[in-house]
């Protein structure tokens, strides 16, 4: 699961939505496998359980109702991103064709002389504009929707308060963020993209760093898990996969909403494992297990540092693209909008235009990306803690808001876990072939 700090941080950064979400998602409540190869009777263990009869078992516990909910809301979720979208673009050529883009420039200009400063002031007044311009969409799909669906527990007093948090952070990393760009771009103008990836990774790099430290606890109370019968049986789990971990984290995150999940944050030397409340109140024992194994197996299996080397080329490549498209569209309507070329400030609505659309039309693979690394941290979960069917009824606590059996296509674009159905089987195809001979 990714972590509640980590996206709202996020969205207020919204330069730095799509490159950083991937990385953040590393972090992952239990998933399930990738559809894969269909199970036969040929599958069945010599004792005769049959893998599929036993995942269509579990997926009957589920009523009819509480399914067509959570089908309801994950493909809610599919034209929320849409809507998102555009709703972005929308505001990002408003910004630009009404020349308030430029008024901001100007304005900030008139303000202080010093370039970097500059950039500074143009990311703070662009940011308060772009946040209440999207406010009707955010709350909505932050608030009103997830509370239609019962996921959330927040009055609306507290929830703006963490969205007003949220925005705060946003101004301090991204102005940090974009001087350095903009100062790249300035210094090296036809070999920006380039330099100007490596700048974003290093950020990104930063960002995740200091996460567990600074960002989450500004959302959650974070505190050493005590409750031996639990804690003893996970350290258990992490020495015996080589985890040098001496505390296990619990979150609060029943103040903001009822999900389930557990994630993994951090990266040099920030790393902790951590799970939330909801997790600890609702699930067995055995569950648990199965949880924190597949969040050691994203540790154990160095996810965050491949994630990166996977987003550090993904940003070149938008960046890439962004070089190319900007001067293309500036050409045609940059005098209209007043904006100058790509080292222009006031051009950053449409840079973000371009890099949401870069990634917009790469969520399949960013999905892709994370949801390999989300089947390889099942296996390696199953394979520690030895619980599937532990697994299996953790996978249908996570069917509360996920889509539990996908189509194989819906599954590959819009599932950055796999599916409630894929995950199951897999835990009953490892039981299949562990169960005592007969
Ligand atoms: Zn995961």
């Amino acid at each position: 699961m990714k972590s509640r700090g980590g996206r709202i941080v996020l969205l207020a950064v919204g330069l730095w939505l799509p490159v950083m979400m991937p990385a953040l998602v590393v972090a992952g409540g239990p998933d399930q496998m990738r559809g894969g190869r269909p199970a036969t009777a040929a599958d069945s263990s010599p004792a005769g359980f049959d893998p599929v009869a036993a995942t269509e078992a579990y997926l009957a516990k589920v009523s009819p109702d509480q399914r067509a909910r959570s089908d309801a809301y994950f493909e809610g979720g599919y034209w929320l991103q849409l809507w998102g979208f555009l709703y972005g673009a929308a505001v990002a050529i408003l910004l630009l064709a009404t020349r308030l883009s430029a008024g901001m420039r100007d304005l900030a200009v008139r303000i202080t002389r010093v370039t970097v400063l500059q950039t500074a002031l143009y990311w703070i007044f662009y940011l308060v504009v772009t946040t209440v311009l999207s406010f009707p969409l955010s709350v909505y799909a932050g608030f009103f929707r997830e509370h239609k669906y019962g996921l959330s527990t927040q009055t609306f007093g507290p929830w703006l308060g963490d969205q007003a948090k949220g925005l705060a952070i946003g101004a301090v990393l991204g102005a940090v963020a974009l001087m350095a760009i903009y100062a790249v771009i300035r210094r090296a103008p036809r070999t920006w993209w380039l330099w100007g990836a490596g700048v974003s990774l290093v950020f990104v790099v930063f960002t995740i760093a200091i996460a567990p430290v600074f960002i989450e606890p500004v959302f959650n109370k974070y505190t050493p898990l005590t409750d031996k019968k639990i804690k003893d049986p996970i350290l258990r789990l992490a020495r015996a996969n080589g985890i040098p971990a001496t505390d296990v984290f619990v979150f609060d995150a029943s103040r903001q909403t009822t999900r389930v999940s557990a994630n993994v944050a951090g990266f040099l030397g920030t790393q902790r494992i951590a799970l939330n409340d909801n997790l600890l109140n609702r699930c067995s024992l055995p569950e648990i297990e199965s949880v924190m194994a597949h969040e050691m197996g994203h540790y154990v299996l160095n996810h965050i540092f491949k994630s990166l080397v996977q987003i550090g080329l993904l940003i070149v490549a938008g960046f890439a693209f962004v070089r190319w498209a900007f001067n293309r569209v500036g050409a045609r309507w940059g005098s209209r909008w007043a904006i100058g070329g790509i080292a222009d400030v006031a051009g950053l609505p449409l840079l973000v235009l371009l890099l949401s659309v870069f990634f917009f039309v790469l969520t399949p693979v960013t999905n892709t990306m994370i949801r390999t690394q989300e089947v390889e941290a099942d296996i390696f979960g199953l394979n520690a803690a030895r619980q599937p069917d532990g697994e299996a009824e953790v996978a249908l606590k996570l069917g509360e808001y996920r889509k539990l059996k996908p189509g194989p296509v819906e599954e590959f674009i819009f599932f950055d876990h796999p599916s409630g159905y894929s995950r199951i089987l897999m835990a009953m195809r490892w039981k299949a072939e562990n169960l005592p001979e007969r």
